[in-house]
């Protein structure tokens, strides 16, 4: 019945379980026996490892994004007294169900309502998914305030602003820092990056992630998306928001205040660090993970983004000044791009090009005022967005045929 310090279990909810933000959380929930209970889990297809994740953490429920998978979720959870449900309304019953920390952790705009559900009964939420702030900044951010829930975020940049941001009074910020390792090729040529295989892609130098955040991150377009993701969490102008190169990814994100003082947060770079700050707010607890050695490491290089070969910083921010349906298209066309080219279906460069390309269509002039006009900007954009991604000739890719 007790956990740490003589208190009840807090009881979790992990959104997106099987992804590498879902397994660091029960990885770190894992270290501290008694002090957390898992209400719910989810996955989209990874059937076979939301059962193993579930059984291993005793989860209360599991569900399963995809409803043709169903079935073998049933199986494999045959016995174990845990319940079972699949399809997009069982996700947003998971988020609804009593937990009072959600970690939203599913890639991508699908983590938009689960992560409302949560936001909606006044959860603490564990905030990974940051294409919710992108496509839905403003109106996500008003059913925080209306339901009275706390937003701790996880990324690693956000996290450490959050923890800086407790040294002073916010009225007091000039700006802020968000640091980017520079991704796989911070000093690729251009023609070396037009030819990029996905595999390339993902090998992130620093961080072990999921596919589409390690491509994001390659591009780039994961700072304009966190740019986007701070000025929503912290209140902050887009100028008041940098964005600094810092290949040793040790400093996560500093604030400058009036005075002078800027407050960093540093750590090493593995989210199990952010994953456990959110997951013990307000206090602290170890996380399984080893010391940043700042004598090992030596020196600390800040650098300017490239402006020329990660031209997906300018066009995120470009979205977050135009407003309205912009950051959504901007979300939307990201993630068909992004999964196009993990496809082999069109080459790195075409990512930023296309996302570009949609937000200089009509698309952004569609209403954005609710939920039900994001959603249908997210819908068309996809749709536009495929047929752009088709019209790329694949055999050039590569000059393989493939
Ligand atoms: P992964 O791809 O590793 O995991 C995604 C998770 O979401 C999996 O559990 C996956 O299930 C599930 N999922 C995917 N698509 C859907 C869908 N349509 N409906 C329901 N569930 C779905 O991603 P990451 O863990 O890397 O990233 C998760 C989020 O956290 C992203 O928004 C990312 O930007 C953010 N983030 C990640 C960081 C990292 O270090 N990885 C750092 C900072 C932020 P299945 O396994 O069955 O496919």
């Amino acid at each position: 019945m007790s956990g740490a310090r003589g208190r009840r279990p807090r009881r979790v909810t992990v959104l997106g379980a099987t992804g590498s933000i879902g397994r660091s959380t029960l990885a770190v929930i894992a270290e501290h026996p008694g002090r957390f209970e898992i209400e719910a889990l989810t996955a989209r297809t990874n059937t076979a490892e939301l059962a193993r994740l579930a059984r291993r953490h005793r989860a209360r429920l599991a569900v399963i994004a995809d409803p043709s998978r169903y079935r073998e979720l049933r199986e494999a959870l045959a016995g174990s007294g845990i319940e079972t449900g699949a399809g997009k309304e069982a996700l947003v019953e998971a988020a609804e169900r009593p937990a009072e920390f959600v970690m939203a952790a599913i890639v991508g705009a699908a983590g938009l309502a689960p992560t409302l559900a949560a936001v909606r009964r006044g959860a603490i939420v564990g905030l990974a998914n940051k294409e919710c702030l992108v496509s839905a900044g403003p109106l996500f951010m008003a059913e925080v305030r209306r339901h009275g829930a706390t937003l701790l975020p996880v990324d690693s940049e956000h996290n450490a602003v959050f923890q800086a941001l407790l040294g002073g009074d916010p009225a007091d910020v000039e700006k802020i820092v968000l640091t980017a390792s520079g991704g796989p090729f911070l000093h690729a040529s251009i023609e070396e990056m037009a030819a990029v295989t996905p595999a390339r892609a993902t090998a992130h130098p620093n961080w072990r992630m999921g596919a589409k955040i390690s491509v994001d991150s390659a591009t780039m377009m994961n700072k304009g998306f966190e740019v986007i993701e701070a000025h929503h969490l912290f209140g902050l102008p887009e100028p008041a928001i940098e964005v600094m190169v810092h290949p040793q990814s040790a400093v996560h994100g500093l604030v400058l205040y009036r005075d002078g003082s800027m407050l960093a947060q540093l750590g090493p770079a593995d989210m199990r660090v952010p994953i456990a700050s959110t997951l013990a707010w307000p206090e602290r607890m170890r996380c399984g993970v080893g010391r940043l050695d700042l004598l090992a490491l030596g020196r600390l290089e800040f650098l300017p983004p490239d402006p020329d070969r990660f031209p997906a910083l300018a066009t995120a921010r470009e979205a977050l000044r135009a407003g309205g349906a912009a950051p959504a298209v901007l979300n939307a066309a990201n993630e068909v791009a992004v999964q196009a080219f993990l496809e082999n279906r069109i080459g790195f460069l075409d990512i930023a090009r296309i996302v570009a390309d949609m937000l200089g269509t009509p698309l952004v002039e569609m209403p954005a005022d609710s939920m039900e006009e994001i959603l249908a900007v997210d819908r068309e954009a996809r749709l536009r967005t495929a047929r752009a991604c088709e019209a790329r000739n694949p055999r050039k890719l590569y000059g393989t045929g493939a």
